[in-house]
């Protein structure tokens, strides 16, 4: 029996590859006490006060969650300056990358982005049946005017990173007002923020702060990183009232569970853990460049809490890492086949990552 035709476009995904849980890298090697440095993630763990409200919040769950996640969204509002009614939650940004993409896109329409970017943004265009459509980037940075000369009357909607995962690098004020402008009203631009947080430069433009220049405007931000709610799945989406009711729409009913909203709504109110998280990346930042310069080795000034580290064989070089007991992230998928990328640790992860990348480089001079 042949049972259900699965599409080919699913068919030919290429499901994403996620950084390799401690537990089962352990398991195989035989080895104890690795760290994972793969899927930049706080190392300082979530906010005190989420936990804390986590387990007021445990007794709960028998009951559905709110929801509109209304307590949150009207926190979270008055944070951002923004209508409540301009925000939908999802479980992680990845879902308001995803609704975004199938809100507007579909068979026929185009979904543009730099080669460069999250792997998602393929992935969720392929989903919806869209067809991808990359442009080049300049040297590890987006090009938004490669970008902007790839929009056509079929394109519907454009993925931007800022800062951009894997590479960590930004796009400034001016190059992206001047992109903003040659958007058309009715193309979707989803600017995914999940790293602004972590950003310092001054020219970074905050995308909330354009939300009324541009109709198609989503700005997808995420309690994962900064925050370190990974686990709990919750990210937003702010945009119009049209275009966020849209997305509202085509959501679940449930889709961000009962203790996500909980803790999200009480990391929010942590400015102890945000500002410790920002000096642990600021202090990481200047460890990892110091530490390429001793080594010799060329890597992409970040402006996340993460960096890509031109290391000459990206796969080899994380697997004699992994023997070491430290899980770092091969970056081929992406197309930087010379490179791995490198989560900010807490300060002995730094130290364990960085004397673990000393020996197998010396190594393979050696
Ligand atoms: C980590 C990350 C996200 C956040 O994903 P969640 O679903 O919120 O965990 C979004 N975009 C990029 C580029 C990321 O690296």
């Amino acid at each position: 029996m042949a049972g259900p035709r699965i599409p080919e476009r699913i068919r030919s995904l290429q499901p994403y590859k996620p950084g390799r849980p401690i537990e089962e890298v352990e398991r195989e090697l035989g080895i104890h006490g690795s760290i994972k440095v793969a899927s930049n993630e706080n190392p300082l763990g979530p906010s005190p006060r989420a936990l804390e409200a986590l387990l007021r919040a445990l007794p709960g769950i028998h009951r559905y969650p709110d929801g509109g996640a209304v307590v949150l969204a009207e926190k979270l509002a008055a944070r951002l300056g923004v209508e409540p009614a301009r925000i939908v939650f999802g479980n992680g940004s990845n879902e308001i990358l995803e609704l975004s993409c199938r809100l507007f896109a579909g068979p026929g329409d185009e979904v543009l982005f730099s080669s460069d970017a999250f792997l998602v943004y393929p992935l969720v265009s392929i989903a919806a049946g869209a067809t991808p459509v990359k442009a080049p980037p300049r040297g590890f940075e987006h090009d938004l005017e490669a970008i902007a000369a790839r929009l056509t009357p079929r394109t519907r909607v454009v993925f931007l990173a800022n800062p951009n995962n894997p590479t960590g690098t930004i796009f400034r004020r001016r190059e992206w007002e001047r992109f903003l402008a040659l958007v058309p009203e009715d193309v979707c631009v989803v600017l995914d923020e999940a790293y602004c947080e972590y950003v310092e430069d001054p020219e970074y433009p905050c995308g909330i702060d354009f939300l009324d220049r541009h109709p198609g405007l989503v700005v997808a931000r995420t309690f994962s990183k900064i925050y370190g709610l990974a686990g709990l799945r919750i990210g937003y989406g702010v945009g119009s009232a049209a275009v966020m009711d849209g997305l509202a729409r085509l959501r679940q009913p449930f889709n961000v569970s009962l203790l996500a909203q909980v803790a999200a709504a009480a990391a929010l109110d942590d400015d102890a853990h945000m500002e410790a998280s920002r000096q642990r990346v600021r202090a990481s930042r200047r460890r990892w460049s110091e530490a390429c310069a001793e080594l010799g080795l060329d890597f992409v000034p970040s402006h996340a809490n993460f960096v890509l580290v031109e290391v000459g064989s990206g796969k080899t070089v994380t697997e004699a890492l992994l023997q070491l007991g430290v899980i770092v992230r091969p970056m081929d998928a992406y197309g930087f086949t010379e490179h791995v990328r490198i989560t900010f640790g807490t300060e002995a992860e730094d130290e364990r990552a960085i004397a673990a990348l000393k020996v197998v480089v010396s190594e393979m001079h050696g």
